[in-house]
């Protein structure tokens, strides 16, 4: 009986002993050491969120009840959901690929990709070293640090404030944008991006590159002469646009940075799903999704281009592999107004499955809505961050509905549209309008939907998607939808 307690006993110290193998985890900056307790899980380390709070000065409110916790410093709070690997940052969405854990009491998030998400909330620059297990936090070594407006007598000066001498130019595109571009220079994206603005301006877009940065102004009027030098004392880049018609009442300062109601409907990003690697459905006599999707993506965006009011960016327009969060960065890098993804449709178990459909995200409010977003989502595999049991389930959406909600009228109102078109030119069933969460519709920042064209499982339909007629009045139906939309919004001349 003793021995086996003493068996029993050894067994315990030895199990502990395993449990702690790697219990500690550190957060270092300027020489000072904060331990992180940490658990090690699978290939992973998640690091304990009370400790990271404590170690980097935030305040972390946990409510278990709403399954959610909040780690807030100063204005801004990062908002994590439980069983979610979402997290809200302000008015972005942010993934750490996969979900907190829930271990005695605390919340242990995956140490490298919260890292990332933490970088945005504190002042330091993070940084996960798995070797030393160890957050390195240092000072932001940003070295352009402001830009200014100031009224003239005949137009206006930017400046933009750098800590030293950098390598520059300074171009007009598409006549009403300034560029200027550092190189070397490091900025924070955010801080420009909403940067109060004169009224003169319409957008600032800002943008970290590995070896430059580049701010983007755009005026609401052509712009015609200007000139630029570079002053010292501080340094700083001189942009003088000439304007003898000037009001300088335009000089007034907006607040609302990401209200641009007035700005109307100028880029539209066409995303035609699948591509390279991934052939997306395949029918039964071996016609390819990308394919059909590409070639329809390709005449809707020169009917758009024919229309010429609008600028067309697709996220491919060749065979390739894209991750659903590159066409997603795309569409937000590039400013996009509104976003089409094209695809076709597939149904295994139902081979007579058949019609056009167009999606808008929202949690998905059926099965055979949540099908078909399983099925476009899988696409989230072909992202090495992403492992094929991260779920994309309507948890998710609790977090993403509130980023999309200001853009899910919008959204319906083009699916409605579009859908109609549809419904008329293809001559094929109509599924309707409906709603899922397709992923790469809920990182995108403005109204977008997803189009399904016909089943490409289906045999009858697989043939009509083949047909180079068919391709067209699909194109068609889209543009119409598209151009109905546009016109009631576009305020824009
Ligand atoms: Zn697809």
């Amino acid at each position: 009986m003793i021995r086996l307690f003493h068996f029993l006993f050894f067994v315990l110290v030895l199990f502990a002993a395993t449990q702690s193998a790697h219990s500690e985890s550190f957060y270092k900056y300027r020489g000072t050491v904060a331990a992180i307790n940490d658990i090690s899980e699978g290939e992973l380390t998640y690091l304990s969120l009370m400790d990271i709070a404590a170690a980097t000065g935030c305040d972390l409110n946990w409510d278990p009840m709403f399954l959610e916790a909040r780690l807030r410093l100063g204005k801004s709070e990062l908002v994590l959901s439980m069983f979610s690997s979402f997290i809200k940052f302000d008015d972005q969405l942010l993934n750490m690929t996969f979900p907190a854990l829930y271990r005695n009491g605390d919340l242990y998030v995956p140490a490298i990709t919260f890292t990332k998400a933490l970088d945005n909330l504190v002042p330091t620059s993070l940084f996960w070293d798995e070797t030393e297990k160890t957050i390195w936090s240092e000072e932001r070594s940003y070295n352009i640090i402001d830009m200014n407006f100031e009224p003239k007598m005949n137009g206006y000066l930017i400046e933009l404030v750098l800590r030293d001498k950098l390598p520059y130019e300074v171009y007009v595109s598409e006549q009403k944008w300034i560029n200027i571009n550092v190189f070397g220079g490091k900025l924070d994206e955010r801080y420009f991006r909403t940067r109060t603005r004169p009224r003169a301006i319409k957008r600032i877009r800002a943008f970290q590159f590995d070896e430059s940065a580049q701010l983007a102004i755009k005026f609401f009027r052509t712009i015609g002469k200007f000139h630029y030098s570079f002053a010292t004392n501080p340094p700083r880049i001189q942009i003088s646009i000439i304007d003898t018609t000037f009001d300088p009442a335009m000089l007034d300062t907006l607040d609302d940075e990401y209200t641009d109601q007035s700005d109307g409907i100028n880029v539209i990003i066409i995303d035609p799903g699948h591509g390279g690697e991934e052939n997306g459905a395949v029918g039964p006599q071996g016609l390819r999704e990308k394919d059909v999707v590409l070639s329809v993506a390709t005449k809707l965006r020169d009917l758009l281009e024919l229309d010429g009011r609008v600028r067309v960016i697709m996220t491919r327009d060749t065979d390739k592999t894209l991750t659903l969060e590159e066409r997603a960065n795309i569409a937000n890098f590039e400013g996009g107004d509104l976003f089409i993804s094209i695809h076709a449709n597939a149904s295994g178990d139902h081979p007579k499955a058949s019609g056009s459909q167009t999606f808008f995200l929202a949690a998905a409010m059926n099965d055979a809505a949540r099908a078909t977003a399983m099925l476009e989502n899988r696409s989230l595999m072909l992202n090495d961050d992403f492992r094929s049991d991260t779920p994309v389930d309507d948890l998710n959406f609790i977090l993403l509905d509130l980023l999309q909600t200001e853009y899910l009228a919008e959204s319906q109102e083009l699916a409605t549209n579009i859908q109609d078109r549809l419904k008329k030119k293809l001559k094929i069933k109509s599924r309707g309008v409906d709603q899922a969460g397709f992923y790469v519709l809920n990182k995108v920042l403005m109204p977008s939907v997803l189009v399904e064209l016909a089943f490409v499982s289906n045999k009858r339909e697989e043939a009509l998607l083949k047909k180079d007629s068919f391709q067209q009045k699909a194109a068609d139906a889209i543009y119409e939808g598209v151009k109905k939309f546009i016109d009631k919004y576009d305020t824009d001349n």
